[in-house]
């Protein structure tokens, strides 16, 4: 039997990409999207040729947080071009080829691994130093093979993000672990957003209207955005909703992996994703952006 023509053919685009990093979580709507599109923002801000390719089918947010909603893909004979925010900064999303954000919830396995794999290979980047990969939360059978595959190009590493509570660090555990287990060093660790949104994680609920389950924490922290923003700055500020303070570093000891930092709980970094910019050039990102900068300087 010989070679796997897709990891074969993967290899080969991504032979133009210096270097692979990813982006996991364990659970989803703990921030990695958030991230992975500052930390594109901010290799770009450093002059970097930058790719951001976004392959969490659970909730393509990329799109939204780069201030490129609604925009389509174009194909040349050299395969799927990237959307470009910046000369040096392009993006590649399963969002732009949603017509409507709620159906990526109702794709079934092969159906989003086949497309994962296609855009592993299909799309060109060209020469670029960074690419930042948004890859879907937790560690089921499709995430595997999503990691094996882009293992087959060897990346870098990956970055995991998580909140301070217990529920979010049982999950990073297990993130580190499949990390372990396939290969992929661990950048480090990033804790992100202490408080507050735990709470209703593991609620599901479902919303009228919708087809399917929907995360209640994303459901509740858009409600709260909308009808009481005033909140989140509460929230930002207090320290009560955090009950395990230093937990993911205390982990990260534990199982002899990097941490990198806390970002706090930040109303201005949530309404600059919300608004697709970065937050490192805006001054009222003063809770996260020197936070999330010295994460990325240690990698
Ligand atoms: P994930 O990719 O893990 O599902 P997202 O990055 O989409 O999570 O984040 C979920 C929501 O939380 C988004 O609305 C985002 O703007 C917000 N958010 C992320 N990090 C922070 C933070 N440090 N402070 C405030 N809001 C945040």
């Amino acid at each position: 039997k010989g070679p796997d023509p897709d990891l074969v053919a993967i290899a080969e685009r991504m032979a133009t990409v210096k270097h692979k990093i990813l982006v996991l979580s364990g659970k989803g709507g703990v921030g990695k999207s958030t991230f992975s599109a500052q930390l594109s923002f901010a290799l770009a801000e450093m002059d970097h040729q930058v790719g951001l390719l976004d392959i969490d089918i659970c909730g393509p947010s990329i799109p939204k947080m780069l201030g490129l909603e609604g925009q389509d893909i174009h194909q040349s004979n050299l395969g799927w071009s990237p959307i470009y925010v910046e000369s040096n900064l392009g993006v590649m999303s399963i969002g732009f080829m949603l017509p409507n954000p709620d159906d990526a919830v109702i794709w079934r396995g092969p159906r989003k691994n086949g497309l994962i794999k296609q855009f592993l290979k299909d799309v060109d980047w060209g020469e670029i130093d960074y690419l930042v990969v948004d890859a879907p939360p937790g560690t089921s059978d499709e995430h595997i093979s999503i990691v094996q595959y882009l293992q087959a190009t060897e990346v870098d590493g990956a970055i995991i993000v998580t909140t301070p509570q217990q529920v979010s660090l049982i999950d990073v555990r297990k993130e580190i672990n499949f990390c372990k287990k396939v290969g992929v060093p661990v950048l480090g660790v990033v804790e992100n957003m202490s408080g507050l949104r735990q709470a209703f994680t593991d609620l599901k609920f479902v919303k009228p209207g919708l087809a399917g389950e929907i995360d209640a924490t994303e459901w509740a922290m858009n409600y709260i955005k909308e009808k009481a923003p005033e909140l989140l700055s509460v929230v930002a500020c207090s320290e009560v909703f955090d009950s395990s303070k230093g937990g993911a570093e205390k982990m990260c000891h534990e199982m002899g992996v990097p941490f990198l930092g806390k970002v706090p709980m930040d109303p201005q970094l949530c309404k600059a994703a919300e608004e697709g910019r970065s937050c490192f050039a805006d001054q009222r990102c003063s809770a996260s952006a020197p936070a999330l900068k010295s994460i990325i300087d240690k990698l």
